[in-house]
């Protein structure tokens, strides 16, 4: 270790970016990775029939920060795909989020009406979260927000996060409002497609530098000691560079004060003797079944195969941190941060530790807030203003 300037645990997003630029700073970084595989949970390969899939639940690039898009356009493509999600619900397909061609849908005859209501009070093109139309006095949108609540968010919701849609952080159902719009795109980013290539080989290009080494197979225990002390000791040695830790920050420090809790999921692949198993990349399940939703990869990834088409179904529970369990989403509630922000103190005791990404830092991030989060990071270390 006394060869390397900074350390960097896990390969995904916040640590391959943070690598790649102290790497071009002129700092040599060693990346150490639990996985035997780069990417985190953005992953891809290709399944026994050649279908290429993202083994860690579906990832759509999407961003409004021109920041990200550059830093990230150095290391690939883009293929041009905006994702289409609809619910099925009963069997009747309409977008979500839910907008005006889902309006149509379901209320037919009486569509128009309402979406003059709608647009009237709340304005086109305007994004209205469930739980702020559920507050209408109006008994028509009233009527309506029941509607949407029961067809689209009770049930997912429930499935999801086992809890009920006002239980849960308000900005998780806000990632999905209402949308006064006929624009049926699941995001409306500047920013969207997919890596020409997948995202694993966006990853190997990443990480391709001459002052980045890489360490597969290798858990942040192996290398990184934290002292009582607040120092920090590398493969046994003092070390003061860097260390930016990706992870889960109650697996940093044993759990000390208890588990942080997360959702995780149990994804289950099938490969089917068809061209296509579905009309959209997504399709969530909103009333019924006990999967959350289902993709086919072949409509994200623009691969043309034919006659043969791999889906997921996705299952959620929640995390009991279980070897081989993995924690994909934080279940964020003030309690819950309350503990994190322990361990977070913990952390803030090193004074050359970092906590940056989506379970390090224990927020719900989509990659592109990763990303930025990462440049923003590496910004203040390579000014060397030492700041955490
Ligand atoms: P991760 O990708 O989790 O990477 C962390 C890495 O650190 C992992 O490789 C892990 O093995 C490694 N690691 C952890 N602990 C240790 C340790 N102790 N020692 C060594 N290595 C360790 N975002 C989008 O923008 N669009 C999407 O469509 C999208 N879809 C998603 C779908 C699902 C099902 C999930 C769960 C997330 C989705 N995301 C999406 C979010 C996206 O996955 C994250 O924003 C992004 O992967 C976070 O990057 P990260 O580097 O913080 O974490
Ligand atoms: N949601 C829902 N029904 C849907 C889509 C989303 O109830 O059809 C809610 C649900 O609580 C979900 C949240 O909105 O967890 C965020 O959805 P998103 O698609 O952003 O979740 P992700 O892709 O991150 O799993």
């Amino acid at each position: 270790m006394a060869n390397f300037d900074a350390l960097i645990i896990g390969a995904g997003f916040a640590g391959a970016t943070v690598a790649r630029r102290l790497a071009e700073a002129g700092r040599a970084v060693l990346v150490v990775e639990a996985r035997d595989h780069v990417g985190g949970n953005a992953y891809d390969c290709t399944d026994e029939a050649g279908v290429l899939i993202h083994k860690y639940g579906p990832h759509i690039f999407h961003t409004p920060h021109k920041r990200v898009y550059d830093f990230l356009s150095r290391f690939t493509q883009w293929r041009e795909y905006a994702h289409r999600v609809v619910a099925n619900v009963h069997g009747q397909l309409m977008p979500v989020p839910f907008n005006l061609t889902s309006l149509d849908i379901a209320y037919e005859d009486r569509a128009p009406a309402l979406a003059e209501k709608l647009l009237q009070v709340y304005g086109a093109e305007r994004k209205v979260t469930i739980l702020d139309l559920r507050k209408s006095e109006d008994p028509e949108l009233a009527q309506l927000a029941d509607y949407v609540y029961e067809n689209i968010f009770k049930t997912y919701t429930m499935k999801q996060w086992g809890q009920k849609p006002e239980d849960i952080d308000p900005a998780t159902t806000a990632r999905v409002p209402v949308f006064l719009s006929r624009d049926d795109r699941y995001f409306q980013d500047p920013y969207q497609g997919m890596p020409q290539d997948g995202y694993t080989a966006l990853f190997e290009k990443l990480l391709d530098h001459p002052n980045i080494t890489l360490r597969l197979n290798t858990d942040a225990q192996e290398v990184l000691t934290l002292t009582q002390v607040g120092t920090t000791l590398v493969d046994g040695q003092a070390f003061h560079g860097p260390i930016v830790y990706t992870g889960a920050v109650d697996d940093l420090f044993q759990r000390r004060f208890g588990r942080l809790p997360y959702r995780t999921l149990d994804f289950v692949f099938e490969t089917l003797p068809m061209e296509w198993y579905q009309t959209h990349g997504t399709v969530n399940y909103t009333v019924d079944q006990d999967y959350t939703r289902i993709t086919e990869f072949k409509h994200l990834t623009g691969q043309v195969l034919p006659k043969k088409t791999t889906i997921m179904k996705e299952y959620s529970k929640a995390y009991t941190g279980e070897t081989g369990q993995i924690p994909y989403y934080a279940v964020i509630s003030p309690e819950n941060k309350a503990l994190y922000q322990r361990y977070a103190d913990l952390a803030g005791e090193y004074p050359n530790l970092y906590l940056l990404g989506r379970l390090a830092e224990y927020q719900y991030y989509n990659m592109d807030a990763i990303v930025l989060r990462a440049l923003e990071l590496t910004d203040r270390l390579t000014e060397r203003r030492g700041e955490k």
